[in-house]
């Protein structure tokens, strides 16, 4: 009879749960037919407030992705410990873990998750973040008609050769080594603008060439 019983209860038990369900509003939404609905913890891409940042470097240090390099403003001298506090974060969303350690050890608030939770991209390139490209701040905004412009800014970092990866990460951190060598030339006066231009463009367009080449199926 208990046996029974039992049995009885198993059988209506679950369906007294489903049935509650079936009169509740769903959790489901339709995305992305309609909007999703994201909490206030959510962790999105990231935002910079660009005149908030104080180059202290903590963000980079703290990733352990190490998807956070650093970029100086063009003609500033990265090796002038007095310049430090003008560079500003680039970010590889290729890379992040979203773990949150950059925004919780930002000192002034800077670095921050936004609520965006859509941006998917079409290659590698597109998801390494200039400062300018994430940033909040009015008049720091940037984006890039020439995406060599844009490879010309992430040559200071070793964003792109950390995001191409496998046998052409070498090569490539050699190419950003040999850039930044000739930046030093250049704010030395060992070259001019112009010889600095054009030796610099070479090696971009060939970052470039690389970049489109891992973004190949
Ligand atoms: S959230 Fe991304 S960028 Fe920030 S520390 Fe974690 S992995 Fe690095
Ligand atoms: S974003 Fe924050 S942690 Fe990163 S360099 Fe700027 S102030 Fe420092």
């Amino acid at each position: 009879m208990n046996k029974i019983i039992r049995m009885i209860k198993s059988f209506i038990l679950p369906l007294k749960v489903t049935g509650s369900y079936a009169i509740k509003r769903p959790f489901t939404v339709m995305y992305p037919k309609e909007p999703a609905v994201v909490k206030d913890r959510w962790r999105g891409f990231h935002q910079l407030d660009y005149n908030k940042c104080i180059g202290c470097g903590l963000c980079g240090m703290t990733c352990p992705n190490k998807c956070i390099d650093y970029i100086f403003p063009d003609g500033v001298d990265p090796r002038d410990k007095k310049n430090q506090r003008l560079r500003r974060p680039a970010i590889d969303w290729g890379h992040c873990i979203f773990c949150g350690l950059c925004v919780e050890v930002c000192p002034t608030g800077a670095l921050r998750f936004s609520m965006k939770y859509w941006g998917h991209k079409l290659n590698r390139l597109d998801l390494i973040m200039t400062p300018e490209e994430y940033t909040i701040t009015e008049g720091k905004k940037g984006h890039y008609e020439n995406i060599l412009d844009k490879v010309r800014k992430l040559m200071q970092t070793h964003l792109l050769s950390m995001a191409a990866g496998g046998e052409w990460e070498e090569i490539l951190r050699k190419l950003e080594d040999k850039w930044i060598q000739l930046y030093y030339d250049r704010l030395d006066g060992k070259l001019s603008l112009e010889e600095w231009d054009k030796k610099a463009r070479e090696i971009e367009e060939l970052a470039l060439k690389i970049m489109e080449q891992v973004n190949l199926p």
